[in-house]
């Protein structure tokens, strides 16, 4: 336990003995995630080391023993509120510049790269700002951003009894999609559905599967050219294959004139998706959802939350018809395309339709660099695609566990908590 909070909380700048925790969620909300991230690692004692208690739930330690840890060991921490934005970097080099171990000499460098940083964030926040607002008067444009909002996790009820803590409830994953152009009337986004029994493996094949619904059926064919933000943090938006599917739809279908992916530095710029979910997120807090059918739909939580938030979940709950499907872009993209190596470091990647090579920079100011990233004699057959992939449904054990949530919902809700309907 210890462990997993170790990588959890940020060195607080003015004050290093008084740690953040940086998350949004309440302290009960935390213990679910500790006991799922515990459950995720298959019990290895090596990992995390806590004393299992031998009664019938399956959680690796109680509520009780949860809080009175908490509440000893780490009342230190200072919880991090959902306002207060913190960048990972910027904490870090403070937390180096304020230390008293800190020679003169590295205060001095660590200082120097502080103020680079920061004049890099504040350049792609103008550019991100400039795109938005130049995306609502050029015809031929679309400015998009993407990302995943931390998972809802149902049920949701007015009042939680205290033992839903010690299960995992059914989970839904939020991917959002949003068209920034419709400023200043506000921004729209499609929030991606996807409930437990209709995921497939995390990594490239989720993203760019919905990514490429998204631009198919709401970005409009007059639009030749792309702009597309993502956050820096996390390998799902920053890998090979997005650049390599990105330059697909360029280079090979012709679909766009050209393309620009930009990563923004989180923490530092309000970024569309956020506001989406926090309307969202906020909602929830004040109604409750038995299931995901209070959560889609005209009369469902998203819609409810903001007329321009959008639903669109894997396999919808009240017709069962499904609205999109997962595809093995990584099978299909990976003897194409190359590695991108150093694409941690990029922050900006343009894509034209002409020749083989992208050009990179590690900052939007920054002077661009070509990469090949076509393999050699790479050809595109007209009827070739990636193949489409079948989700993973839930298994039995967990499906058991999930029965439990029965006995708090409604009969209509049941097999959407607990079956793979
Ligand atoms: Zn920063």
């Amino acid at each position: 336990m210890d462990n997993y909070l170790r990588d959890l909380i940020l060195p607080n700048p003015s004050d290093s003995t008084k740690p953040f925790l940086p998350t949004a969620f309440t302290l009960s909300e935390t213990y679910e995630k500790f006991c799922a991230h515990y459950k995720e690692l298959g019990r290895d004692p090596g990992q995390i080391q806590v004393e299992i208690k031998d009664d019938e739930t399956t959680n690796p330690i109680s509520w009780g023993r949860f809080w009175e840890f908490w509440t000893t060991d780490y009342k230190y921490l200072k919880k991090l509120g959902k306002k207060t934005d913190f960048c990972t970097v910027c904490c870090k080099l403070k937390h180096t510049i304020n230390s008293r171990t800190t020679d003169y000499e590295t205060k001095e460098k660590t200082q120097e790269e502080l103020q680079i940083h920061l004049k890099s964030a504040s350049d792609a926040r103008a550019a991100y700002n400039n795109h938005k607002i130049t995306a609502a008067v050029i015809e031929n444009k679309a400015v998009i951003s993407m990302d995943y909002a931390e998972n809802i996790m149902l049920p949701v009820l007015q009042e939680t009894p205290g033992a839903f803590y010690f299960k995992t409830r059914r989970k839904i994953d939020i991917f959002g999609v949003t068209n920034e152009a419709n400023a200043p009337n506000g921004s729209i986004q499609v929030n991606f559905l996807i409930d437990e029994g209709h995921k497939i493996k995390k990594g490239p094949n989720s993203v760019i599967s919905m990514l490429d619904h998204y631009i198919r059926h709401n970005v409009s064919l007059n639009k030749k050219s792309l702009i597309l933000y993502a956050d820096n943090a996390g390998g799902q938006n920053k890998n090979q294959y997005l650049v390599g599917y990105l330059t697909y739809i360029v280079k090979a279908l012709k679909r766009f004139d050209e393309i620009e992916f930009y990563f923004l530095i989180s923490g530092h710029t309000k970024f569309s998706p956020d506001s989406h979910f926090g309307t969202i997120k906020s909602k929830l807090k004040r109604i409750e959802c038995k299931s995901i059918k209070d959560i889609v739909g005209p009369n469902g939580l998203i819609q409810k939350s903001a007329i321009n938030n959008i639903d669109l979940p894997y396999k919808d709950p009240h017709t069962k018809t499904k609205n999109f499907v997962w595809k093995d872009w990584k099978a299909f993209l990976s003897s194409k395309f190359k590695s991108c190596d150093g694409i941690s470091e990029w922050h900006a990647i343009k894509i034209r339709k002409e020749g083989t090579k992208i050009s990179v920079s590690k900052y939007i100011t920054e002077e661009y660099e070509d990469y090949q990233i076509m393999n050699d004699n790479v050809i595109f057959l007209e009827d070739e695609g990636p193949v489409i992939l079948e989700p993973e449904p839930i298994g039995a054990k967990r499906i058991e566990e999930l029965e439990y949530f029965k006995d708090f919902i409604e009969e209509e809700h049941w097999e959407f908590i607990a079956t793979n309907y």
